[in-house]
């Protein structure tokens, strides 16, 4: 059922979706029933029906996806017309619903001969650039939403030697991460970014992992002797993961960031609203934070129905104590409304851009050493 009536915009259907069995509290539930009644209007019916059957809510950019139980698929099926996006979502969903099915390679439909032969060529250059030191890692600051003061930064992988010319991370990650390469390039980040961030204490690092170094049997052991050696502080390394590491080994995934997370280190949801994101299903996950996408953050100013399910996700995240970063802001009135709706952290070009740590240090130090004098204080 798509349902497209009321004062909700062309761009923002609402999507009904048979979901299997995660219990919501009372709160959430009392939570949705206010959303359902802002995207549908003046249908306080199906809001009621609705309501006590929704089990989990999940936003696919500019769509606001309620996953119900106990209700007959055909008829919540939306209408054809939506195409190959919405048959796109609900395979997602179908995936959502069933975390232990094996999962695919990236991709692996789609990739031409000739595409596999670039990714081929892009490891063997990954291997060769490992050796070669051709990789460095850039610092992102992550700021409080109210004060602007740098309360994290995150880390990402640059490669400025290579040879033919500097490629950014979207263009070799996931040649890296099919390959299997990422396991080494994601240790180098982590071991350079720990080093470098050891002494800027009241600085928390973000680093992002890969899932297929997420599901590496020694994957645990080597984050713990990365730490070892450097003196990094458990308690201020943060792993961001996206619902692709959770959704492709339930079991595995719960079993690392358990066994991470009693050592003090957090784990943060990235990329949330960028594909089918839903907050219910991963709260017994343990997650520490939620990153809102750039994409859905660059929507809010536009579409105004962005705002409103951003309100509803934040809040759900907040009632689940998970706290919110939103990326991606790059100018005053994203900030304004993302502080509005409640974020508690934002990232983005309006802060800083990501730069060497050389670079970086001054301003790093400089925030570490004000919060420890007021600490003091
Ligand atoms: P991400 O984890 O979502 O990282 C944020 C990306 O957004 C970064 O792109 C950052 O430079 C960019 N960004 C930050 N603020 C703004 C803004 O205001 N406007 C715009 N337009 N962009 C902004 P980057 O560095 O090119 O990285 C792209 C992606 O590559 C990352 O997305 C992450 O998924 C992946 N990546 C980067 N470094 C690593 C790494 O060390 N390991 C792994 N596994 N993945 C990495
Ligand atoms: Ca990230
Ligand atoms: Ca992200």
């Amino acid at each position: 059922m798509q349902r497209n009536g009321g004062q909700r915009g062309r761009n923002t259907p609402i999507i009904f979706v048979l979901g299997g069995g995660i219990a919501s509290g009372a709160a959430i539930l009392a939570l949705l029933f206010s959303i359902l009644r802002t995207v549908a209007p003046g249908d306080d019916a199906v809001a009621a029906m609705l309501a006590p059957r929704i089990v989990d809510i999940a936003i696919l950019t500019g769509v606001l996806v309620l996953l119900v139980t106990g209700m007959c698929l055909h008829a919540l099926r939306p209408a054809t017309g939506s195409g190959g996006h919405v048959r796109r979502l609900f395979r997602q969903a179908d995936r959502a619903a069933a975390p232990t099915q094996p999962a695919r390679g990236i991709g692996d439909d789609d990739v031409t001969d000739a595409a596999r032969a670039g990714r081929q060529q892009l490891d063997a250059e990954i291997r060769c650039g490992l050796i070669n030191g051709e990789f460095d890692v850039a610092y992102q600051p992550i700021c409080h939403a109210t004060t602007h003061e740098v309360e994290a930064v995150e880390a990402l992988v640059r490669w400025p030697r290579r040879p033919d010319g500097e490629l950014g991370p979207d263009a070799f990650i996931g040649a890296a991460d099919s390959s299997g390469i990422i396991h080494r390039l994601g240790l180098f980040v982590l071991q350079r970014a720990c080093s470098d961030m050891a002494d800027l204490e009241a600085v928390r690092l973000h680093v992002n992992i890969s899932p297929v170094q997420f599901r590496h049997p020694e994957f645990e052991a080597q984050v713990q002797s990365i730490l070892d050696e450097t003196g990094f502080p458990a308690h201020r390394l943060e792993l961001e993961i996206t619902e692709r590491h959770i959704l492709e080994n339930a079991e595995r995934a719960r079993a690392v960031i358990m066994s991470l997370a009693a050592r003090g280190i957090g784990f943060a949801l990235d990329d949330f609203g960028a594909g089918v994101s839903g907050i219910g299903h991963l709260q017994r996950f343990g997650l520490r934070r939620v990153k809102i996408d750039r994409a859905l953050v660059a929507t809010i100013g536009s579409d105004p129905q962005a705002g409103a399910l951003l309100t509803g996700a934040i809040s759900i995240a907040h009632a689940l104590s998970l706290s919110v970063v939103a990326e991606g802001v790059e100018t005053e009135d994203q900030e304004k409304l993302l502080r509005l709706v409640g974020c508690d952290l934002l990232q983005g070009y309006r802060f800083g851009r990501p730069a060497y740590f050389g670079d970086i240090a001054g301003r790093l130090g400089g925030a570490a050493n004000d919060r420890q004098v007021a600490a003091q204080a």
